[in-house]
């Protein structure tokens, strides 16, 4: 095995704490670093804070979750101090608040932006991690938090061609910065995901021609999205207080809560009118606020599955088209849920074509455009909305080497297993924001808690003057176990999706595998809670 050892073995490190990305899970960890009293530096790929919201900035970018859930909670006068505009804000707006709260706790002069980390070496004579980044440049740390994303890493499908394309070329994660225009132009779209959805209902409006290819049709619905009034607006800042208890309450960290019934013991009307009433809520109410056994028993799915149908056919014209758009692999919610709006009547425009790459696969792409097995299409522009490599994809991009030179890509061959997504064994102090296998749901509910478990594990080092954790592989196996047990019986581990490890356009990630937790968010703070009030038996400290 080769050993990677800094050379300069007894130096002291630049800083106590390197924090890579500067998404809101890095920026909130940097908040919470200050407070102890120690020294602290971020490193950002991008040129400005905001993580997803700095990259995605695709047409029709906007949150699934309502604004005013997504926001940090931790300061009573940034609430106060922050109007949201819309029930589900717009990337630009979300963009805007990151930068508000950048300026708001003066967090830019502890980023170092335009900076990728390319390799973190675990120096244990110095007890520290040594980063190297692609300008060159080497810096060190006591510990390192990773707050690198759970979709962060954009893929681009496999496709015979794809750099021979002479028109206009994005992937919706690395959209350019000055404003897109699609008068006059032939778009072409790639992937019918959440991305995808958002992008073609709103590229549907100005181009010449769109034409949508979908390998996988998912189950969308309505998002219901609208401006906030004054009114509301008053309304909502009082309720704070409730909106985030909710939060904590529920299963996974939204407004929306399954209903405690099966979906089996009330009878046809009742369950109609329920599903009538939750296809006209908006957000994802009809996704985790739904009957507590859709997403788990096999008739009651099959008959959810079958109302979304029904309003795809109503919405839909053309029946053939419809047909294509309703998912037959899978049943509704077993895939990310793409919330939408007018989504399905894009297919009713004249200037919008779907290709069903089942029928009719791509072949390659070419200099002027797509050829399938059935005809070759003219573009000037091609959307990638091809997703991410997900929830490992950001770790496996850096060489990260912990005892003994193990390398974490290794450790992770066959599905990341980690201590709730926050420490692996072997890498010493090494502590990951939104790791895999913790709690996702309403990611900024999960951040902050996951921040302030790290923050609460970083102050009890500094107060026994402790400078070295690790995970002991025991507490790894029980965290797996917990997960294991957690994901028994869902639906969605039948399905092809990131949510099971699965991304066909990344090496390696082709078999479904055990990819993250879905027990509740109640229960996975109960459980780390646990860990700190135990005073962190499963870790070693020195
Ligand atoms: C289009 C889209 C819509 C979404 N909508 C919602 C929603 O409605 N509700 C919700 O809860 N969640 C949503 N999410 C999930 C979203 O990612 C989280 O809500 C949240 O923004 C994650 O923050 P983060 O800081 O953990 O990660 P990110 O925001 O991904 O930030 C990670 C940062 O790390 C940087 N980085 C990574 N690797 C390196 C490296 N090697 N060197 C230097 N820098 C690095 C990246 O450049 C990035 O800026 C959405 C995600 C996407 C992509």
């Amino acid at each position: 095995m080769t050993t990677h050892r800094p050379s300069t073995e007894t130096a002291p490190p630049d800083v106590d704490v390197l924090i890579i990305g500067a998404g809101l899970s890095g920026l909130y960890q940097l908040i919470r670093v200050r407070e102890l009293g120690l020294s602290a530096r971020v490193i950002e790929r991008g040129s400005d804070v905001g993580g997803t919201w700095y990259w995605n900035r695709y047409p029709g970018a906007r949150f699934d979750s309502e604004s005013y859930s997504y926001g940090f909670s931790f300061s009573k006068e940034l609430l106060e101090e922050w109007d949201w505009s819309e029930h589900f804000a717009p990337q630009p707006e979300t963009l805007r608040y990151i930068g508000f709260v950048a300026d708001k706790f003066d967090l830019r002069r502890d980023v170092l932006f335009n900076r990728l980390v390319r390799t973190a070496v675990w120096d244990e004579p110095g007890r520290r991690w040594v980063l190297t980044l692609d300008t060159g440049e080497t810096m060190s740390a006591r510990f390192l938090v990773t707050a690198i994303g759970a979709l962060s890493v954009p893929t681009l499908p496999k496709i015979p061609g794809i750099g021979t394309f002479q028109g206009r070329a994005c992937h919706t994660a690395e959209w350019p910065h000055e404003p897109v225009r699609f008068e006059g132009l032939r778009v072409a779209v790639i992937g019918t995901g959440a991305t995808g959805v958002q992008t073609i209902q709103e590229v549907a409006k100005t181009a010449a021609s769109l034409t949508v290819f979908q390998r996988t049709p998912n189950w969308c619905a309505p998002l219901h999205n609208r401006p906030i009034t004054p009114e509301e607006q008053r309304t909502l800042k009082a309720s704070y207080p409730d909106i985030f208890r909710r939060c904590r309450e529920s299963v996974s960290g939204f407004i929306h809560n399954p209903d405690p019934r099966s979906a089996l013991e009330v009878s046809p009307e009742e369950r109609e009118a329920f599903w009538e009433q939750r296809y006209a809520e908006p957000g994802f109410g009809i996704w985790v606020g739904n009957f507590r056994d859709v997403l788990s028993n096999r008739e009651a799915n099959a008959l959810m599955s079958d109302f979304v149908a029904r309003k795809i056919r109503q919405r839909v014209k053309d029946p053939a088209t419809a047909e294509k758009l309703i998912p037959k692999n899978h049943g509704f919610g077993t895939r990310r849920l793409p919330l939408e709006t007018r989504y399905y009547e894009v297919y009713n425009q004249p200037n919008v074509t779907l290709v069903d790459l089942h029928e009719t696969p791509i072949e390659a792409i070419t200099p002027t455009g797509i050829r399938t097995t059935g005809r070759q299409f003219a573009f000037d522009m091609i959307i990638f909305a091809t997703g991410f490599d997900a929830l490992t994809g950001a770790y496996d991009q850096i060489d990260i080497r912990g005892t003994g030179g193990q390398r974490l890509k290794d450790q992770w061959k066959g599905g990341a297993k980690t201590f709730f997504g926050i420490q692996n064994a072997g890498f010493p102090n090494l502590l990951m924001v939104m790791g895999p296998m913790g709690a996702l749901g309403n990611i900024p509910r999960s951040i902050e808690y996951n921040v302030e478990w790290v923050t609460g594990l970083l102050r009890h080092l500094r107060d026994h003057r402790l400078t070295r954790v690790e995970v002991r592989p025991e507490g790894v196996q029980a965290w797996m176990d917990v997960c294991r047990k957690a994901s028994a019986g869902l639906l969605s581990n039948e399905v092809n999706s990131w949510m099971t490890g699965v991304n066909f356009n990344v090496e390696g990630k082709t078999e479904r595998v055990l990819a993250r937790y879905s027990g509740t968010g109640p229960d996975y703070r109960a459980k780390a809670d646990a860990v700190a009030a135990g005073g962190y038996r499963e870790l070693d400290l020195a």
